[in-house]
């Protein structure tokens, strides 16, 4: 953990009167961490964010300045974004869009609507038709192969609800033509087969597959397209395994084959985790350490109803102790030293665990446990009002200084 998040942690836990329990997002690394990105990054592609890894917003707003847009799944995600811009691009998808969701979509101006099935174009198509100007679309594809590289979640390459199957594609195309001309414009294909894949060169390939579809696409149905997008899904490690190598991936998009030849396309990416998810901290207090049938159980102030990541994936979440040195009782503090023990938050369940049997060198009571990597799929996954446990406190660590503001307190 770096030594001012380190320190900022320290310092609120001095500060709070009650036991502590917070969320911290580092926006400074955030946005460091994206711009470092974008220096890979070669010409005709671009970078969106796509919210729904953690819509803070200001998160939003830290990586409005640094991105081509915002990828939303739903109304409310997209006001999330209009709220900040009024005019940034955004692509809206999702597998289940309500018709007034695809008129809020238009009506807040959203540059590409991800199309999903033929029934929800069908439904886009009878809305906008009369308008002076068509709606872009890009099909979003569920491609069939078994080529794709296997992950913890897959959403292509076999039976899902998301996107359109491959071999619904001539229907589609058909259904563009003949209703839905003048109302709806195709303008490339999406994609988003995967969630946290590690490895850079099959996540290279798997978007040479991609182009390549689209390629012999585009010659079948004789399209004009200025848009493939890939989709997210690079990966962030919760164990020792190593990190998505960026430079490796974008080293390999810029000598691909299939985009030399289609140069009038742009490829764009839409992560979340990969942009936010190293940049979060989840930080809570130890309440109590105990005993229990051989084991050691240490219960947190927090737990799954606010990071419920390692309870969905059935994962050991990584984290780190801060010693606090505060202890106010004249009996003595519980402690674990050189030994394993469960960490489990405040929550009637057994499910509310956080990691199994980690080694420790010392934990007592009062000291603080870290959870590293909370910055995506972790606050906003949680089932935040079971048991009726206050919420979390979040702060901000802003660029080039280390002082946490405190903000947001109605999350
Ligand atoms: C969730 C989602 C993303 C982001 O996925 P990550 O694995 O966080 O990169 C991108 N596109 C679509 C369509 C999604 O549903």
């Amino acid at each position: 953990m770096k030594a001012y998040v380190r320190e900022a942690i320290n310092r609120l836990q001095a500060e709070s009167r009650e036991p502590f329990c917070a969320y911290l997002y580092d926006l400074g690394g955030i946005r460091a961490h994206v711009r470092g990105m974008r220096r890979y990054m070669p010409e005709r592609t671009g970078l969106f964010y796509a919210i729904k890894a953690n819509p803070d917003r200001r998160i939003i707003e830290a990586l409005l300045p640094l991105i081509d847009g915002f990828e939303v799944a739903s109304a409310g995600e997209l006001l999330k974004v209009r709220e900040v811009s009024g005019s940034v691009p955004v692509l809206f998808g999702g597998p289940g869009k309500k018709e007034a969701e695809l008129e809020a979509a238009i009506r807040h101006n959203v540059s590409y609507i991800h199309v999903e099935s033929l029934l929800e174009l069908r439904r886009l198509i009878r809305l906008t038709q009369g308008r002076s100007e068509p709606v872009r679309i890009l099909l979003r594809m569920n491609l069939r192969t078994s080529a794709l590289p296997q992950t913890h979640i897959t959403m292509g390459g076999r039976p899902t609800p998301f996107g359109l199957d491959e071999e619904l594609l001539d229907e589609a195309i058909a259904v563009i033509r003949e209703e839905g001309r003048g109302a709806v414009r195709l303008c490339g294909f999406h994609f988003h087969s995967l969630s946290n894949n590690l490895r850079a060169e099959l996540h290279a390939e798997m978007i040479e597959l991609y182009l390549r579809k689209a390629e012999e696409w585009m010659e079948r149905y004789r399209l004009d397209i200025e848009i493939v997008n890939a989709g997210g899904g690079f990966g962030v490690p919760y164990d020792d395994a190593p990190p998505f190598d960026w430079a490796l991936f974008t080293s390999l998009i810029a000598r691909s084959e299939a985009r030399k030849r289609l140069a009038r396309v742009q490829l764009w990416f839409e992560p979340g985790r990969f942009l936010v998810a190293n940049h979060g901290y989840y930080a809570a207090e130890v309440i109590d350490i105990k005993p229990s049938h051989d084991r050691y159980f240490a219960v947190l102030r927090g737990g799954t109803h606010h990071n419920r990541l390692p309870a969905s994936w059935g994962h050991n979440h990584p984290f780190a102790v801060l010693p606090a040195e505060r202890w106010a009782y004249p009996f003595a503090r519980p402690e674990i030293r050189r030994g394993k023990v469960t960490l489990v938050g405040e929550l009637c369940t057994p499910k509310d665990r956080l990691h199994a049997d980690a080694e420790v060198e010392l934990l007592r009571v009062g000291d603080i446990v870290v959870f590293e990597k909370s910055g995506a799929y972790c606050w906003t996954i949680s089932h935040h009002d079971f048991l009726g446990h206050p919420h979390p406190k979040f702060y901000y660590l802003a660029e080039g200084n280390d002082h946490a503001t405190h903000a947001n307190m109605d999350n």
